[in-house]
């Protein structure tokens, strides 16, 4: 029998930062069991077969408002500034998303283009970010046109083939993170702080759990350790569905494959990502050298398929949903010695810099 203080199960974002403050904070002894063969969850990437940076599980790009967060993580690397850009192809053209005062301009004749920008400047205000739904309900006859043409060309498709559901069939948050924004802002988010680990995510990943106080086990299924493993208390950040072995049924999970290629030229497109809403079954290309800023005679990008089955990459955020996972949160509060984090394992449609920012909050623990 293994005795250790603490248990986590799951060596990405959530996983690191409980098993990080328990030993350097609390000074306790952890084991991080960890399914996959390496550390960093989803954020995990490595360099390639010719040497490029690519993150395994698609483009990871950090970015927070929090200051204690970009604080807490900068203890484990240094930075470089990135601000991502993203375009999507429609009607032939690349436009700027979220669909800004230039994506209008460059979509529209200027007489109309003008008219809508002195519609939503009046309406919403200069630099406002307005919810595709909410741009919807606009009571100006004008302004639901241009919901409408953005809906079309820029959200339906797009969510059809990420989600196989319509933008109105998920919650309203879902596709309330790209607002349409009014101002020529062409950055993808607006957070104060925006950057890429210096010298890569597993890296950061690595000085988060080198400690002498945690031992991480890579290639080890919590499931079939746990009956050698005794511990004080256990965090776990997989499915919380799989923990309870689907007692009321499967949580629905979106997935993706993902398409790496490496090309012998050294860029392939302008920004790092470009979306494709309307052609193709991918959703989006990314070039990781844009956000990597590496100088390399190659170049290396990744198209992401979604698909309904495979690793739960993406909890389905809807109200069904929502009910089914709320009964297996009241199973989860009743273990005592077991806490649930992370986006699997509360289910939430989390950022990096949320899922921190959680498993900070439910160990109760200043950075
Ligand atoms: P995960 O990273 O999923 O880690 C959970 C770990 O637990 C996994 O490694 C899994 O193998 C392990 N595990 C599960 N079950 C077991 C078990 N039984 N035994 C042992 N180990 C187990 N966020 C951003 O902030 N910016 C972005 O640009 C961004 N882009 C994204 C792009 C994609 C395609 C995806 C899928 C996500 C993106 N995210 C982004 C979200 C980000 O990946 C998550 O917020 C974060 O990685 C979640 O961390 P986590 O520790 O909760 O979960
Ligand atoms: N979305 C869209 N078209 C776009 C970009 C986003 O319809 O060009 C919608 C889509 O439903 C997507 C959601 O907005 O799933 C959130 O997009 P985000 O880029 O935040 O997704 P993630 O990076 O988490 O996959």
């Amino acid at each position: 029998m293994i005795k250790v203080d603490c248990l986590v199960i799951g060596a990405g974002f959530s996983g690191a930062t409980v098993a990080e403050r328990f030993a350097a904070g609390r000074n306790k002894k952890v084991l991080v069991l960890e399914q996959r063969e390496h550390i960093g969850g989803n954020a995990y990437d490595r360099t390639d077969e010719e040497g490029v940076l690519i993150h395994q599980y698609g483009p990871h790009i950090f970015h927070t408002n929090g200051a204690r967060i970009w604080d807490y993580l900068s203890r484990f690397t240094q930075w470089r500034p990135y601000e991502h850009k993203v375009l999507a192809q429609v009607a032939g053209r690349l436009v700027p998303v979220p669909f800004n005062l230039n994506s209008l301009h460059a979509l529209f004749p200027a007489p109309e283009a003008e008219r809508m920008e002195r519609l939503l400047i009046e309406q919403y205000g200069e630099g406002a970010r307005v919810p595709i739904l909410k741009l919807r309900d606009s009571a100006s006859d004008h302004l639901q046109e241009l919901a409408d043409y953005v809906y079309r060309n820029i959200f339906l498709g797009y969510t059809i083939k990420q989600w196989n559901l319509k933008p109105e069939e998920l919650a309203a948050s879902v596709t309330a993170r790209v607002p349409v924004v009014v101002s020529r802002d062409d950055r993808y988010f607006q957070d104060t702080y925006q950057a890429m680990p210096r010298d890569g995510y597993t890296v950061l990943f690595q000085r988060m759990l080198d400690h002498p106080n945690i031992e991480v086990r890579t290639g080890a299924d919590f499931f079939e350790l746990k009956d050698k493993i005794q511990a004080e208390h256990v965090f776990y950040t997989g499915p919380i569905d799989r923990y309870f072995d689907y007692r009321y049924g499967k949580l629905p999970y979106r997935s993706l494959k993902f398409s790496h290629s490496n090309l012998p030229q050294e860029h392939y497109q302008s920004v790092g990502t470009v979306n494709y809403p309307n052609d193709h079954d991918y959703t989006r290309i990314t070039e990781f050298k844009h956000l990597s800023g590496q100088r390399h005679p190659h170049t290396a990008i990744v198209h992401e398929y979604p698909c309904s089955e495979g690793e739960p990459y993406y909890p389905i955020p809807c109200r069904e949903n929502e009910q089914l996972y709320k009964r297996y949160q009241q199973l989860a509060e009743r273990e005592n010695r077991t806490t649930f984090v992370g986006r699997l394992g509360n289910y939430r449609y989390y950022n990096m810099d949320q899922v921190v920012a959680a498993a900070l909050s439910c160990i109760g623990t200043p950075a």
